[in-house]
């Protein structure tokens, strides 16, 4: 049969590319769209976009002239193989904080690479987060049973802004009022580092010592940093210094290796107010130097100083064991300037990797890996001893520093010819770092550099002491708890984390419709290269030439954000958000220092603000000063103008998000910025609601100097319940020169490039959508939110709305008359939610009292769906309460979330049935239910707050 070659179809170029990533990420069909742009009365996004958008945002310039036309997956995934290929990974012994490991591949398959534990949100909702609060809890307990100290927080983000929190937490928890902290000079040089950046704005005088001679500096100091072991490798029993700080006045904290404080006596039993460090060596990948998990732990005293978050034991209705977040959730909200630290994102998906790892090797596993890397180290010393090479150190523990005058770039540059990196140290010293990687054959290859022999390694084996210092051997016990010793089997752990899994409902189960948080699709073709060995197994310190790849994937990125954003330059070193507006806020410092206008201090902040605002400002050395909001949300232009002129020559920066956290494009965003930078000031637009406009607006050609973007919200890094995020940093010209590391202001991340292990998400996002697909996902982000308001007007009042009674992408249910009129709570709405199997929205931020609905682009219209009629189920059960059928104490929404055993019980005697209980909307039987059952029933988070527990209760707690 032949036909005409006119034919009505599609091309052969077209065919090949087949279908858009766009239409994969995007949620809506054409079909849902149109329906949904139909409820808004508009024809088209376009049309959407006249209406929703003022238009004193609207760009005149051409956006995303760098961007790429939008590559289809294999395409894309071919052009990062190529990046990858760029890439030259060695074995790593270079150490410094970093070393090599082995992920168990039973974790890299259930938990990094499935989306049931990478897509979950921060465990806000404990009920439905118990899966992963119990890892956490794991977490904590291994760190806290390793140092040696009661207390661990759940995570930090990395071992040097680790330091810099036990540095600050120190200072609020000691008496000494001297503004002095001593660091031992044998620290991480990019702790050091990040210590002088963090230290400077607080007043806080920095002096590194030399303290091998055991012997401190004069003078009266707040706080003390010893490392144990030292950078150099080198240990030495720290309890003389951490007595003598003590005898001072001053507290004191280690920065520790986990792995050595396995054979090691652990910090707390030598007297160390804390300790720090890093948990990547537990089956964490290298990275390029991130995403990884740094632990803080403290005595009981300071516990409730800890920055970040902190699980604890609680119980719920029914009085069960339940775990949920403690003392301080969500401090920046409640506490705002006077939170102990601006951390909220975190790394909770690699401290869940972390606490997996010892989980699965339990105690004896973890010895003997810790010690086939000391005898590892032991034996290479011994051997570069029997050629004659001088070690400097008699005791370490995984690090061997070698003395080779004027030779060390020979002996490195022949290792590295071997496939073996080592630490150039000076011209005349070498460090070499053994880890559970390291094999005789990388012995014998090392050795080969050093240009000693061949030494016997069994006889030398035979011969060699340990290196470890005999008193500090380690002689307490440590993760005894049962956790770390009932999933030793690949199949027990297996179903251990399905069973933690099943607890949690992540955005494999449902949408998760948090406002400011942007739980959109993290895909699976953006997640594939993260574990490419290229990627994640190199080490952040290996020679320049090994990572061109990394880097140049860096460099794009960081070029199509500058484009999305209007801005200069990108800075993608800040590992989370707040670290973005730490380092934002520095480089308004830094500029108005530049000028001579030391005296500029003062940041103006909206009350509706996100607490990392403020919390940012005051780490900048900042004051704050609240402006108002007026009554439809909006920055109080009048107040905002009289805190202005009554700070004149003080002020230094306004932070404003945009859209506001209200989700509403404020319309005088120009005035409110104008008005600033006529006196003199510098605009802060945070970037977090960056889903609202990219390709649409740029926050840089409308106002800001300075943005941090969330890779981890819009540009579609998974949350991983909690971490890792990416915040960069985005400048305008003028404040270029003062990005994090780029010389006029000091790192504000351990790796130059904070956590690139995730990178390769956001790239592959950007190249997959193309300047197109991206705005057509916030314009479909817009059309839901607005969608959803239109949706659920009629029974929950919308709080704010902008120009024409639009919203942006995101809009706020106010529940304050309901709660005032019937008891009923945005709480009981939220638990309710979960009957529904559906996550709650984000609860009473900014404003109490209210759920703020945050679709995205990627949910489809059914499920935007359920979440409406699940919505409206609940509002009718509130008017059942208003009409007194039910009591306002005794009701679905008060009791939710109901467990199958409550259900169960044989004992019933609330005024609903059982099966509104369960099935608020009635079921779906067979193989379509979609019931969610939660583990536990709603939690008492006070009673845990009473009876602070913070590491694996023991088993007779149970009984
Ligand atoms: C999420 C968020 C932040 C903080 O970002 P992290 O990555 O969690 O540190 C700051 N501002 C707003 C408006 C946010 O939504």
């Amino acid at each position: 049969m032949s036909s005409s070659p006119q034919q009505d179809r599609p091309t052969l170029a077209d065919l090949e590319r087949g279908q858009p990533f766009a239409d994969r990420h995007v949620g809506p069909r054409p079909d849902e769209l149109a329906q949904m742009l139909e409820t808004l009365g508009v024809a088209d996004l376009d049309a959407l976009a006249a209406r929703a958008l003022p238009d004193a945002i609207r760009d005149p310039e051409p956006v995303g002239a760098s961007l790429p036309a939008p590559a289809g997956e294999e395409e894309m995934l071919a052009e990062l193989g190529e990046l990858a290929a760029r890439n030259t990974v060695t074995v790593p012994m270079i150490g410094l904080g970093y070393h090599g490991t082995r992920t168990p591949p039973v974790i890299r398959r259930n938990v990094l690479e499935n989306p049931a534990w990478y897509t979950a949100y921060t465990p806000y909702q404990p009920e439905i987060s118990q899966g992963r609060l119990e890892a956490l809890l794991a977490f904590q307990t291994m760190v806290s049973d390793l140092t040696g100290l009661p207390v661990a927080g759940a995570s930090l983000l990395d071992e040097a802004t680790a330091a810099a929190e036990a540095m600050t937490l120190l200072r609020r928890a000691g008496r000494s009022r001297s503004p002095r902290f001593v660091v031992d000079a044998d620290t991480l040089p990019q702790t050091l580092d990040v210590l002088r950046t963090r230290a400077e704005p607080l007043g806080i005088e920095l002096e590194i010592a030399d303290l091998s001679g055991d012997t401190l500096p004069e003078g009266e100091f707040f706080g003390l940093l010893l490392s144990y072991p030292g950078a150099s490798g080198r240990i030495t029993d720290p309890a003389g210094l951490i007595e003598a700080a003590h005898d001072r006045g001053a507290l004191v904290a280690v920065a520790a290796d986990l792995l050595a404080l396995t054979v090691l006596t652990p910090p707390g039993e030598l007297g160390a107010d804390a300790a720090v460090g890093s948990t990547q060596r537990f089956g964490v990948p290298l990275g390029f130097g991130g995403p990884h998990a740094a632990y803080l732990a403290v005595g009981q005293k300071q516990a409730r100083q800890l920055p970040g978050r902190l699980v604890g034991v609680s119980r719920d209705a029914d009085g069960h064991y339940a775990l949920r977040l403690a003392l301080q959730t969500r401090e920046q909200h409640i506490r705002r300037e006077k939170a102990t630290s601006n951390i909220c994102t975190a790394q909770v998906l690699l401290a869940v990797m972390a606490a997996c790892y010892a989980v699965y090797h339990g105690p004896d596993g973890l010895r003997s890996i810790a010690q086939r890397t000391h005898r590892m180290s032991a034996v290479l010393a011994a051997g570069l001893r029997s050629g004659g090479v001088e070690i400097a150190h008699e005791h370490f523990f995984d690090t061997v520093l070698a003395r080779v005058p004027g030779r060390a770039s020979a002996v490195v540059d022949a290792a590295h010819d071997a496939g073996i990196a080592l630490r150039k140290v000076s011209a005349d010293e070498v460090g070499v770092s053994t880890s559970e990687l390291t094999t005789v054959a990388h012995l014998q290859a090392v050795w080969s550099a050093f240009g000693v022999g061949e030494p016997a390694v069994d006889e030398l084996d035979a011969a060699t002491a340990d290196a470890l210092p005999e008193p500090l051997r380690r002689t307490s016990e440590y993760l005894t708890h049962p956790t770390f010793h009932e999933f030793r089997s690949e199949t027990a752990l297996m179903r251990w984390l399905r069973r933690l899994a099943d607890a949690d409902l992540a955005l494999d189960r449902t949408m998760i419709p948090l406002g400011s948080c942007t739980m959109k699709l993290n895909a699976a073709a953006e997640m594939e290269a993260v574990t490419w060995p290229q990627f994640c197994d190199l080490h952040p310190f290996a020679p320049e030439a090994d990572t061109a790849g990394t880097r140049e994937m860096i460099t794009q990125l960081e070029t199509w954000l500058a484009d999305l954003t209007g801005y200069a330059a990108v800075s993608l070193q800040p590992n989370a958000g707040s670290q973005g507006e730490f380092a934002g806020l520095l480089a308004i410092a830094a500029y108005h220092r530049s000028r001579g206008q030391t005296e500029r201090d003062v940041c103006l902040i909206p009350a509706s603000a996100h607490g990392t605002n403020a919390a940012s400002a005051i780490m900048a050395g900042m004051r704050v000063v609240v402006v108002g909001t007026d009554a439809q949300g909006n920055v109080d232009l009048d107040d905002l103008r009289a805190k202005v002129a009554e700070h004149g020559d003080r002020l230094s920066a306004l932070m404003i998000t945009y859209p506001s956290t209200h989700g509403v494009y404020e319309a005088q965003v120009r005035e409110v910025c104008g008005a600033v930078h006529e006196a003199g000031g510098q605009v802060y637009v945070d970037g977090a609601n960056l889903n609202a406009l990219v390709g649409v607006a740029r926050p840089g050609a409308f106002g800001g100097d300075v943005s941090h973007l969330n890779l981890h919200k819009t540009f579609c890094i998974p949350h991983g319940g909690g971490g890792p995020g990416v915040g960069p940093v985005a400048v305008a010209e003028h404040l270029a020169p003062f990005l994090p590391g780029a010389g006029e202001v000091g790192p504000v991340s351990a790796a130059r490039y904070g956590s690139p292990g995730v990178l390769p998400i956001s790239w592959a996002y950007v190249r997959m959508m193309g300047l197109d697909g991206m705005r057509r996902a916030t314009l479909t982000a817009v059309a839901a939110a607005n969608y959803v308001a239109r949706r659920l007007e009629g029974h929950y009042p919308v709080l704010y709305s902008g120009v024409d009674g639009s919203v942006a992408h995101e809009c706020i249910l106010d529940l304050r008359t309901i709660t005032k009129d019937t008891g009923v709570t945005v709480d009981d709405v939220a638990k309710r939610l979960i009957d529904h199997g559906i996550h709650a929205p984000t609860m009473s931020f900014p404003v109490a009292g209210t759920l703020m609905v945050e679709p995205t682009e990627s949910e489809d219209l059914p499920e935007i769906e359920r979440f409406v009629q699940a919505m409206i189920s609940i509002k009718g059960e509130i008017d059942r309460v208003a009409a007194g059928e039910w009591p306002a104490d005794d009701n679905p929404l008060r009791n939710a979330p109901h467990t199958a055993a409550c259900l169960a019980d044989d004992k019933w005697d609330h005024p609903y049935p059982r099966e509104l209980a369960a099935y608020p909307t009635g079921g779906t039987p067979g193989v379509h239910d979609r019931k969610v059952w939660p583990p536990v029933r709603r939690i008492d988070g006070a009673h845990g707050d009473r009876n602070l527990v913070c590491s694996c209760p023991p088993p007779d707690a149970f009984a």
